[in-house]
């Protein structure tokens, strides 16, 4: 499977975008970056899988929505598990604070329709299982677990510790790569317990838990105000872990 990272940080700022990541062109893992790819790129999409509501992993469904509307006729359809969905209807899409493509061009053939998901409920899209998985975040959330061609990838999304999500893991035969979040450096391990968030040394407790060797982990949702001290803490000279920082435009195969 293909991965491509459109944004990759937990804030917005120069040169810096907010979570999306697209699977194999046509698949998109959060939103929050969604109208910031070029706009072929954008009629591609056709399934939209958001963590949680948060604004940094939604905000972008809102622009790609009304980029895409008149350009095509197709529906898109978006993914969540039922607070999320409800969140979503709710305080975005509700008529006051944007427009409800959920009724346009008309309710039969709306151009975004919402479906909830389940955890641990297998969902094949076109020959790509995506199951949700429970995570421990401010807000109802899930991470994802993407399957295709015997390949297995994780997308955390925004988490603390999260002992379920773990122990479905660890019952898979192997685990090629993951994606993972961090959001603050350790001096700021406070606030990223409050925040339900990792920070580098809550994140090495994570992956404690992680029984399987030859995953390859890359981050995500750096705060990039505070991305040198991250980097500094993610890499101490005394600890041998093999993370990767992800860089937006770079495509990831696994
Ligand atoms: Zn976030
Ligand atoms: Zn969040």
């Amino acid at each position: 499977m293909k991965i491509k990272v459109v944004g990759a940080y937990g804030a917005a700022l120069s040169g810096y975008h907010l979570t999306t990541f697209i699977l194999n062109d046509n698949i998109a893992l959060d939103a929050g970056s969604l109208n910031r790819m070029d706009l072929e790129e954008q009629l591609n999409i056709d399934h939209i899988f958001i963590t949680h509501a948060h604004l940094d992993h939604i905000t972008g469904i809102a622009f790609f929505i009304d980029n895409i509307f008149s350009l095509t006729d197709k529906t898109i359809h978006l993914h969540a598990i039922p607070p999320v969905i409800k969140a979503i209807r709710d305080h975005l899409f509700n008529s006051d604070v944007w427009v409800d493509f959920t009724k346009l061009p008309d309710s039969g053939t709306p151009r975004i329709d919402f479906a909830t998901i389940e955890y641990y409920e297998t969902m094949d899209v076109g020959g790509v299982e995506i199951t949700p998985l429970p995570t421990n975040h401010i807000v109802p959330s899930s991470g994802f677990h993407i399957k295709q061609d015997g390949k297995n990838f994780l997308y955390t999304g925004d988490m603390i510790e999260a002992p379920e999500m773990w122990d479905y893991v660890n019952k898979l035969d192997y685990l090629d790569a993951m994606i993972i979040e961090v959001s603050f450096p350790d001096r700021l391990l406070n606030i990223a317990k409050v925040s339900k968030h990792l920070c580098p040394s809550l994140l090495r407790e994570e992956l404690k838990k992680l029984k399987h060797q030859e995953t390859d982990i890359y981050i995500y949702h750096i705060k990039p105000m505070f991305i040198d001290d991250i980097v500094q803490d993610l890499f101490p000279k005394d600890v041998d872990l093999a993370l990767q920082l992800l860089y937006e435009d770079e495509i990831i195969e696994i």
